[in-house]
Parts: C-alpha cells; structure tokens; sequence
C-alpha cells in the first residue's frame, strides 16, 4: 500500500481565503509587481509589509522579492538603482525620494563553508522555499502574489499571526546562534506587535542571550534606532530586560534604578513617535543614556558648568560611544544636548542673562536640546514652567531670525574652515565665554 505524503507546506490561500487587503497596498507597489509578472518573472510582497497589512496595521514600507536577477530587474524600470556590495538589489523609484526595494530570492548558506561567517553570508540566489527558510520569524516569511491575489505560507506565519506568537523559523537556539541580532528584533516585535515569544524561543534566548556581546555592533545600532523609533520603545525594553538581553547588550543600563527614569523618557517618546513626529537620533539616544550622564555628574559633583560638563560626558563615556559605533557626529550632538540642559533650569532676569539667553536659542543645537528637555520634563512631571518660558523664548528666537536677520550658527563640524580642529569640542563662542560667567566658571577648555 502507498501512502501518499503530502508536504505540510507551503500552504496557498486563495484570494477570498486570507485577510490581505489589496488596498493597503500603494498602487505604484501592485505596478511594479503586475511589471514583473508580465514580463515572465515571479513576484511577491513579503516581510513586514505582508505581516502588518494581515495584522490590520499600516505598512511602513514594502519589500518585493523576485526570481529576476539584479541586471533584469534593471531592465525592466526606469529609474532603478542597483545597490549593495555583498548582495545586490534594485531600488525602484515610484515617486521623487520613495522606492521599492525588489530583491532576488536569496538562499542561505552553512556559514561554516564561507568567508566572513555568520548572517553575512546570506548572498546567495535561491528560490522562494530557498528565501522562505532563511527569514527570522514565521509571521515574516509570508508571500503575498498581486496577480493571483494568494499568500504563500511556508512555516506556519498565518496561524502565529492569528495566535499572536512570535516564532523562529527553525531551531531557535541554531537560529539565534547563526545571527545573535534576531533576538533583538524578537524583543521589538514582540513589544511593537503585541505578540508573546514561543516557549521554545524564549528558552533559546535565555541560553543564547550572552551571544549578543559578539554581535556585529553596526547592525546593532541599526537595531537600537529601530527601537528607539518603532513606538513600542518602552515596551521593547521591558522585554530585552525579561528577554536577559539588555545586561550583555548595554550592561551599564541594565541596573534597577533607571528602570522607572528610562521607561518613563521612552514613554514620552513612543507617544510622540505615534504621532509621526520626526525625533532625531541624537535625541532619541540622549534619552536613552541621559540618567548615566546624570550619575558621573552627581559623582563629580554636580553645579558643573557647560564646558565641565561636555568635557565629563565626552571623556567618560567615549569608550561605550565607540563600543556602540556612534557616529562622531551623533556623539558630538548627544553631548552637547546633555550638557545644555542645566541651562534650561538657570533662568534668571539680570541683563547679562537677557543677552546670553537670545544667543543660547539661536545656537544651533537648541532645538535638540530643546526637545530633550521637553522630553525629560514631560516624563518627570518636573518644570513644565520652564519649558513653557523656552518655549516662548525660541517662538521670539525665530521671529527676530526671520528674514533680514542672522542666520543660525552651524554646529562645529559643519563648518568647513574649522572641521578638523573642532569636531569632538564645543566651540567657543561669545555665548559660551558668557556661560561661563553665568556659572561662575574660570575653567578653561
Ligand atoms: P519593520 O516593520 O520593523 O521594518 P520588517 O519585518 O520589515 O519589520 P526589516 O528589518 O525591514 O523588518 O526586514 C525585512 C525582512 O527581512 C524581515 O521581515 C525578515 O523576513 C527579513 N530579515 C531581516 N533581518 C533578518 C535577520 N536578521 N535574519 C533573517 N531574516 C531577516
Ligand atoms: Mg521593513
């Protein structure tokens, strides 16, 4: 007698049988897809775009994934960039700055038959099951065809989604073994789409949680701004704390007395996030570390003035800013945010404050700082008078800024003539010879 074995995946609904709705999907997407396909070519959606439609949220791009090679893709759109040096893939353009990013079904390969080990060799072509296989999660590997209006399900996505339960596709322990940086995006997944880790996930992470030290620390960052930006912050660092991640990832956070400081900051930046507001990345890390920089000062002694305090928060923390491949850029920025923010809270009426004050908000890290002080205020419940004042101050700034008056300075580093010289340091300006008298700091520096 035979028994005929039939392969439990991939599973195909039909259209009219899964929850995918097409007008979710922009409609130079569906074009693109539809181009692909005429021209003999299969096409999917796939990713986060497929999983947040099927979960009724709003995409926050689309990723197409094809059997055509980089060259053909080319062929086939106007205006096509090819990118990527270890795997190539095609930004297609649909409108003056928005893309596409269509991709080459990719394989995975044993990391121990190549160079450079690990996710970085994931650059092979393959085909969809080849594609599907290599994904992190189920609920990410769902392929979503335009033309047929059908999803393909190759690990079991559809009922997690319907579950809620975030799932390795695989062993989850070789899985996060493989690519440490999962376990990071497992905690953002499960915060962002409310969804609870497997059993057997969770236990792996547990055991693989120390891996994360090892872990390519750029990709890393990339990670920590998608937190930091994704309005589930708050909630994303409750589980990298249950998750055991945060202790070998960012071990000078993971201590109990910031716990209620930080999740409040983060609070206050998911909501404003939910609102689409654009909160820069200096900021957004500022509010992460602020309470460290708050510690060294108070051992230090706190009444620092602003050179003293850049100067602490530059030297001490340079070797956990390089640990997490901060741009010195971002880095230069973040300081100065920290270092500002005494400032906000020194109002007084005396001439000479009058004239330091108009100087201080038209510098041009105020409006950074600015925000981070908001920020902070609105998370502490503390000197909402204060922001009101700044408020009020800056809304006078920007009126005498108007046309014919002075433009705003430009962060050292931007200034071509002094880059060099000044990049790490605050420069110094009138405004800053007056704080130092306001603060009755003689420092030089
Ligand atoms: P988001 O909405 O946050 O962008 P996303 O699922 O689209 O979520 P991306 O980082 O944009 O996340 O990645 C796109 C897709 O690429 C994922 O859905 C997943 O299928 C795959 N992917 C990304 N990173 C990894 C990884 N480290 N290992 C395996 N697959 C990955
Ligand atoms: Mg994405």
């Amino acid at each position: 007698m035979f028994r005929i074995f039939k392969p439990k995946y991939p599973v195909i609904l039909q259209s009219g049988k899964h929850a995918m709705a097409r007008s979710a999907i922009d409609r130079p997407v569906l074009d693109i897809l539809h181009r692909l396909r005429k021209n003999g070519y299969q096409a999917y959606l796939v990713g986060g775009c497929v999983r947040d439609i099927l979960m009724g949220k709003k995409p926050k791009d689309f990723d197409i994934v094809t059997d055509a090679r980089p060259r053909q893709i080319k062929q086939l759109f106007r205006r096509c960039y090819l990118i990527g040096k270890r795997f190539r893939l095609a930004h297609v353009y649909i409108s003056g700055d928005r893309f596409v990013e269509v991709a080459t079904f990719r394989a995975s390969v044993d990391p121990e038959t190549v160079n450079g080990g690990r996710f970085a060799a994931n650059n092979v072509f393959g085909t969809i099951d080849d594609d599907a296989l290599r994904r992190d999660f189920t609920v990410n590997a769902l392929y979503y065809s335009a033309v047929e209006d059908s999803i393909v399900d190759y690990s079991g996505g559809l009922n997690d989604i319907k579950k809620k339960v975030l799932r390795s596709i695989g062993k989850p322990g070789d899985r996060y073994r493989d690519d440490p940086v999962r376990m990071i995006r497992s905690a953002r997944f499960c915060a962002q789409l409310g969804m609870t880790l497997s059993r057997e996930d969770y236990k792996a992470t547990r055991e693989c949680a120390v891996l994360i030290r090892e872990a390519n620390a750029s990709r890393m960052l990339e990670e920590l701004y998608k937190i930091l930006r994704c309005g589930s912050s708050a909630a994303t660092l409750t589980n990298l704390v249950k998750f055991g991640l945060l202790e070998y990832w960012l071990p000078e956070l993971a201590k109990e007395k910031y716990y209620d400081s930080l999740t409040a900051r983060l609070a206050s930046i998911d909501n404003r996030r939910k609102q689409e507001e654009d909160i820069p990345v200096c900021v957004l890390v500022a509010a992460l570390l602020y309470d460290l920089f708050i510690d060294a000062l108070d051992e230090n002694g706190a009444q620092r003035g602003f050179q003293d305090t850049f100067a602490l928060c530059t030297t001490q923390f340079s070797e956990l800013a390089s640990r997490m491949r901060l741009p010195h850029r971002e880095w230069d920025r973040i300081c100065n945010i920290v270092a500002r923010q005494g400032i906000f809270t020194r109002i007084n009426g005396s001439q000479k404050w009058k004239k330091f004050e108009r100087r201080f908000v038209r510098n041009a890290y105020f409006d950074d700082a600015m925000l981070f002080f908001e920020i902070q205020a609105e998370s502490s419940g503390a000197n909402t008078e204060e922001v009101r004042y700044w408020k009020r101050k800056s809304e006078e700034g920007r009126r005498e800024a108007a046309p014919g008056a002075h433009k705003k300075e430009q962060p050292a580093e931007q200034k071509p003539a002094r880059k060099r010289r000044r990049r790490r340091r605050p420069e110094k300006t009138d405004e800053k010879k007056e704080l130092l008298v306001q603060n009755g700091d003689t420092h030089a520096g």
